[in-house]
């Protein structure tokens, strides 16, 4: 039996790898070129799994697809694979921002957890958005300050083109000879992060974010 190993913004890296296959499909690109391509999907896939097991490998591998149909069977397959965001409870969450005595939790059980890279809701009483991300085993969290208005821009977190806010955060990094030194940090992020958990591909971003934010 193989276990589950693929996580939600790997499977995304794989759906995008996908689309930009179809996407010369379409275009009618000489046939070299095409083998070319998805040659090169199926490598930066397989580069995303290093220490993947041979069936998994081969579960991973999509050479030989061809039909729209074999794609989305293809993904299907490998949605079965999903590792979960891992369970979290009301509790766990209040402890994790203790000084949010007002802190508005987001409903857990209408989450979908095989689909989460990281757990964030909106605060729109206070303006704030909580992050909360599974970082080195242990689940950190984050409260950002947000600008109410959206516009329309890349995500720092997804990098994609879409609805996005300002999101500030004050770091815990000090210095040592002056104890009043804050340093803040702003970004653009999805405004609503259930669609950027859909289009996230990578956690660097939002890895070196939380570090440099919890000073870690
Ligand atoms: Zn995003």
């Amino acid at each position: 039996m193989i276990e589950k190993f693929i996580k939600n913004e790997q499977l995304n890296f794989i759906k995008k790898q996908i689309a930009f296959i179809k996407d010369s499909t379409k275009k009618n690109v000489a046939p070299t070129v095409l083998a070319a391509v998805i040659d090169l999907a199926n490598a930066k896939i397989l580069d995303l799994f290093p220490n993947a097991a041979s069936a998994q490998q081969e579960m991973l591998d999509l050479s030989r697809l061809k039909t729209d149909a074999e794609y989305e069977e293809y993904i299907q397959r490998l949605s079965a694979f999903l590792l979960p965001f891992p369970k979290i409870t009301e509790q766990h969450l209040k402890k994790m921002f203790p000084k949010n005595k007002k802190l508005k939790l987001p409903d857990l059980s209408k989450l979908d957890h095989s689909k989460l890279t990281y757990l964030s809701w909106n605060d729109l009483s206070s303006n704030k958005k909580l992050i909360v991300y599974e970082l080195d085993g242990k689940m950190v969290g984050i409260e950002c300050k947000f600008s109410p208005t959206s516009k329309k821009n890349i995500c720092s977190f997804c990098n994609c083109f879409s609805e996005v806010s300002y999101f500030s955060t004050v770091t815990k990094e000090k210095k040592h000879k002056n104890s009043d030194y804050y340093r803040a940090i702003g970004n653009l992020i999805c405004t609503d992060s259930s669609e950027c958990n859909k289009k996230i591909t990578d956690t660097e971003y939002l890895t070196t974010f939380l570090r440099d934010s919890l000073g870690i």
